[in-house]
């Protein structure tokens, strides 16, 4: 295709913006234009990040601005994963996107062993998107003030929210006060959106009516306590997204067989590493590596990866029983979705589509649940084989084999 040399000198001056040439003379000759503008100011020839399957009208429209290609991510599979949760039930395989060698092969192996040990239980103990905005008053009487009224008025609040949406519900407003500032923690049944957008626009809508009843100014529609892709003690408390859990208990001969380890070996390095030298170094999360099975299923599947933070302080418990060992993972905010965002891209709707789960559920939220569901087991693979491989010391001899 011919391209216009006038417009790319300017683009590359700054005179004109890259966001500016969106429909010059379309979509694709504009991502080209910008790709060839980069390419000059930078000194690099594109040969790879020009590969890409996807409808470019959709994408430019919702999931990217100033595109210049794609970057190509190599997916993997472990499984069959038995599960048995309400609405996973039966044998899964999990699209793991990943460039860390060894951690498919590490996850596949953890599959393995639940399923040799008859699967894993799930269940969900909540499910809410939370967004809080914080608002700025006189002082403490005027802060007592707000949050009175916002309990007076919830119900014409969850109206004037629930008017922005079809599927969203609000829940609860939880009130948070430091001096005159006041939190207004918004939780919403989003259903099977991950609901972030969803929830920012409903929550809009309600802050209009508490700004033009009360004495009060909206400093900014996110306070950080919702708490969006920070580490934080309010979600691994009191949850943001679906609060998971999933359990197994592993038979000593599995163990032995496909681990090469002990139960006591294990449920000691679960003990000392994810208790004990996670509470030694302050952290959030009592895990070996949920992270990294979470970022993989998340790449894979077009979920909002920096909501790998929440998903990270996860637990995971390992105690001895008469004939075996009772593992557990149970991740407080796990902020998924299975419509919106990414999940309409091809290859990411076709991960969601190997696990059963892509577009919207019936009942609407079935399919969020069951998404939830999988990668909480997912999680617990991961968690099973990595402490299988540290009581066996495997560990470094694993990554020297696969990662490098
Ligand atoms: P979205 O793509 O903005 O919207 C999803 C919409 O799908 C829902 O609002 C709903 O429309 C519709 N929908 C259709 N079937 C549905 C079903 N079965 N269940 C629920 N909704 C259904 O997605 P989102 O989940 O609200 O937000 C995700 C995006 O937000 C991601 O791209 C993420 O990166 C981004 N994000 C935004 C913020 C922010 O502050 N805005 C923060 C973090 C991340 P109706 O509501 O019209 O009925």
């Amino acid at each position: 295709m011919h391209m216009d040399r006038t417009l790319l000198e300017k683009l590359k001056i700054g005179e004109v913006g890259f966001h500016k040439i969106d429909n010059k003379p379309d979509t694709s000759a504009a991502i080209e234009l910008r790709r060839a503008a980069v390419s000059e100011l930078t000194g690099t020839k594109f040969s790879h990040i020009t590969n890409y399957s996807f409808d470019v009208e959709k994408v430019t429209k919702r999931n990217i601005e100033n595109m210049i290609g794609a970057v190509a991510v190599t997916l993997g599979v472990a499984g069959p994963l038995l599960i048995k949760g309400e609405y996973a039930k039966g044998d899964f395989y999990i699209p793991l996107a990943t460039t860390e060698g060894a951690l498919v092969a590490s996850a596949h192996r953890g599959c393995s062993v639940i399923t040799a040990c008859e699967g894993a239980n799930v269940r969900i103990f909540d499910d809410k998107m939370t967004r809080a905005p914080v608002f700025r008053v006189k002082d403490v009487i005027g802060a007592q003030r707000l949050v009175e009224w916002v309990k007076e008025n919830f119900m014409r609040m969850k109206e004037k929210a629930e008017g922005t949406t079809h599927f969203g519900k609000l829940l609860s407003i939880e009130p948070f006060v430091a001096g005159r500032n006041v939190y207004l923690r918004f939780a919403y049944d989003t259903k099977d959106a991950m609901g972030m957008n969803m929830v920012t626009i409903a929550t809009d809508a309600a802050v209009d009516m508490i700004l033009e009843e009360n004495k009060a100014e909206l400093v900014a529609l996110s306070g950080n306590m919702c708490t969006d892709k920070k580490p934080a003690a309010i979600n691994a408390i009191t949850g943001r997204g679906k609060t998971v859990s999933a359990d197994v208990v592993l038979t000593n001969e599995i163990i032995q067989e496909k681990l090469k380890t002990t139960p006591e070996k294990m449920a000691d390095v679960n003990y000392r590493k994810n208790l004990v030298g996670s509470a030694r170094a302050g952290s959030l999360g009592f895990n070996a590596h949920a992270a990294n099975i979470v970022a993989a299923i998340f790449i894979a599947c077009g979920q909002d990866p920096a909501h790998v933070v929440e998903a990270s302080n996860a637990m995971t418990l390992m105690e001895l029983t008469d004939d075996g060992l009772y593992c557990s993972v149970t991740l407080p905010s796990l902020a998924l979705g299975t419509v919106g965002g990414g999940t309409v891209i091809g290859a990411q709707h076709e991960c969601l589509s190997m696990l059963g789960v892509a577009g919207g559920g019936d009942p609407p939220g079935a399919n969020s649940k069951k998404f939830a569901e999988i990668v909480a087991a997912a999680v617990l693979a991961g968690e099973i084989s990595l402490i299988g491989a540290l009581a066996a010391r495997h560990l470094a001899k694993a990554h020297a084999e696969l990662g490098r």
